[in-house]
């Protein structure tokens, strides 16, 4: 079992493509912003750092070190081809479909029908898998686009967002609003985000283990 780790779609179509992209990961805790470039974080309690302690410290807390082996949970949809004899696999939404064969005990219940989230695949059905090769030093985000095609803010910071394709969601042209203050956003009737620190982490795409072949 390795860690999952959610990448907006235009990362993943990148990392397939190219073989290696820059992902995001929240900080856990956030830290609370307290005044003249300090801030408090809730973990370990009592705790005040200016920022750049606050980075070093929170170097220690990040879920993903270099070397680590991440799976990348995608929209699927689990299926049967022929009759008799099934073929079960997995269908993606670039339409590859990964066989399994005769499936397994874990199998989903097909009756559900469509498209299933991202946050709902195993790791037995991931076909994605990358290798952590950097962890770089969190960013706070200063600036945010509104993506109206999702309803979402995404952080100036994401790649893909000076690109005509929603990083989220792949739609066309969407983040037309692109704030860097809660006046801006209060202008046009939206709620600025909060604070939001970032983990930056270099990927590079990885072999998928081999599968556990059944007898
Ligand atoms: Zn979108």
């Amino acid at each position: 079992m390795s860690d999952s780790l959610p990448l907006p779609a235009l990362s993943l179509t990148r990392l397939r493509d190219t073989g290696s992209v820059l992902a995001l990961a929240k900080v856990e805790p956030q830290p609370v912003h307290k005044g003249n470039d300090l801030w408090y974080w809730p973990n370990p309690p009592d705790t005040y750092n200016s920022a750049e302690h606050l980075r070093r410290g929170l170097m220690l807390s990040c879920p993903h070190a270099p070397g680590d082996r991440v799976w990348i949970p995608e929209v699927w949809r689990p299926t049967r081809q022929g009759c008799g004899a099934y073929n079960y696999g997995i269908l993606f939404r670039d339409l590859e479909f990964v066989n399994h064969g005769a499936g397994h005990d874990e199998w989903p219940d097909m009756r559900e029908r469509g498209w299933r989230p991202a946050a709902t695949m195993p790791e037995w059905a991931a076909r994605t898998f990358a290798t952590v090769t950097e962890v770089l030093r969190p960013v706070r985000v200063g600036a945010w686009c509104y993506a109206s095609c999702c309803g979402t803010w995404v952080p100036w910071e994401e790649p893909g967002v000076n690109e005509d394709w929603c990083p989220r969601c792949g739609a066309r042209s969407c983040l037309s609003e692109i704030m860097t203050s809660e006046a801006q956003a209060r202008a046009v009737g939206r709620p600025w985000p909060p604070t939001t620190w970032l983990w930056r982490l270099k990927l590079e795409a990885a072999e998928a283990a081999e599968r556990e072949e059944g007898p």
